[in-house]
């Protein structure tokens, strides 16, 4: 039998809050794809945004599959794939550039015009197609679980994020921000040498920062001024030489700004609502010489990086995993990171009986 031609158990998108498990066909096998068997599919902010939506402006139009961090076992490959075979280990990143762009020839492949993107990690099996076979589709070294090579992608764009920075070491580095993606950047960026300060408002997450490096921690709750606060654990409260914002709040944003010393570096990790702004003193960013960067996603090289940074042990990425629950769970998984319950939830497709 093909195993293309069965039915498989798929998380469907069907509005805000509203999902279900199904029965569905089996996505159906190119030439040049590779199935795959999700052994976990990890939760991420953005999924929980597409579960709150009830979909994604450019990407998600339900009803529809979703999930975006998986890794797992495949078990068929199109007649023209080479390099991957049954049986191997793999994780996928969520996208491929096309290689062809502007943007691509420029060494820019995050921001290629033709990005692909792939969705559907809730299911238990997913179609890896031709482009990120080629370019984004990784063996997972033996040691390493599956539950943890999801976390690829995520690290991926904070390992991506971080190159964007003139980062020495020794400099001090503000993240804003206690989610995955904050609790990464203070880590990666602690690994890199700098001495770093996280702010959040979960003081389990800032337990777990320090364990990851972090110099301080800083509850924002706890302080009547959160700039001050981060300016007085710098000489002459000059203020810190990077700054990252890994919340996606225009406040934030600005709040990250105001942390930075003369000369410094303000980095947009975290995506904000659409149609939102922010105001900048002309000012201060003239005459303090400031440098603001948006950053975007991932690109191949950084995908690799993450990997071997997972199988290295370099990031203790499953402190991040907080919570497993089967597929049929899905929406517990994301009430408990809204209620900030959980960090990332492993979310885990039991197989349907023979
Ligand atoms: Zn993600
Ligand atoms: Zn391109």
């Amino acid at each position: 039998m093909s195993l293309s031609n069965g039915s498989m158990q798929a998380a469907i998108l069907y509005g805000p809050r509203h999902v279900a498990l199904e029965t569905i066909p089996m996505p159906t096998l190119g030439a040049t794809d590779v199935l795959v068997r999700v052994e976990a599919a990890t939760t991420c902010g953005t999924d929980l945004k597409v579960f709150l939506q009830g979909g994604h402006a450019r990407m998600i139009t339900p009803p529809a599959v979703f999930g975006h961090e998986f890794s797992g076992t495949i078990v068929q490959v199109g007649a023209g794939v080479q390099h991957f075979r049954e049986g191997m280990r793999v994780v996928a990143n969520n996208s491929a550039p096309c290689y062809r762009c502007y943007y691509c020839r420029r060494n820019l492949p995050n921001l290629c015009d033709d990005l692909l993107f792939i969705n559907g990690a809730y299911a238990e099996y997913i179609v890896v197609p031709e482009r990120v076979v080629h370019t984004n589709l990784l063996e997972i070294p033996a040691a390493l679980p599956c539950a943890v090579a999801c976390l690829t992608e995520p690290l991926a764009c904070v390992l991506h994020c971080l190159d964007q920075a003139t980062l020495h070491p020794g400099d001090t580095v503000v993240v804003n921000g206690d989610g995955p993606s904050g609790l990464m950047l203070a880590a990666m960026a602690a690994w890199r040498g700098a001495r770093v300060i996280l702010c959040g408002r979960a003081p389990q997450r800032l337990g777990l920062a320090r364990q990851f490096g972090v110099e301080a921690v800083i509850n924002y709750a706890d302080v009547p001024d959160q700039v001050m606060a981060v300016r007085a654990l710098t000489d002459g409260q000059r203020g810190v030489d990077v700054a990252i914002e890994a919340v996606g709040r225009p406040e934030v944003w600005e709040t990250t700004v105001a942390m930075v010393r003369k000369g410094g570096q303000a980095i947009f990790y975290g995506g904000c609502p659409r149609g939102t702004s922010v105001h900048l003193d002309t000012q201060a960013l003239h005459y303090d010489q400031l440098t603001l960067r948006g950053v975007f996603h991932n690109t191949p090289y950084h995908v690799r990086l993450a990997l071997d940074v997972l199988a290295t042990g370099h990031l203790p990425g499953a402190a991040l995993i907080t919570t497993t629950l089967p597929l049929a769970r899905l929406c517990d998984a994301f009430e408990l990171m809204l209620a900030r319950q959980a960090l990332k939830v492993a979310v885990i497709p039991v197989p349907q009986q023979a």
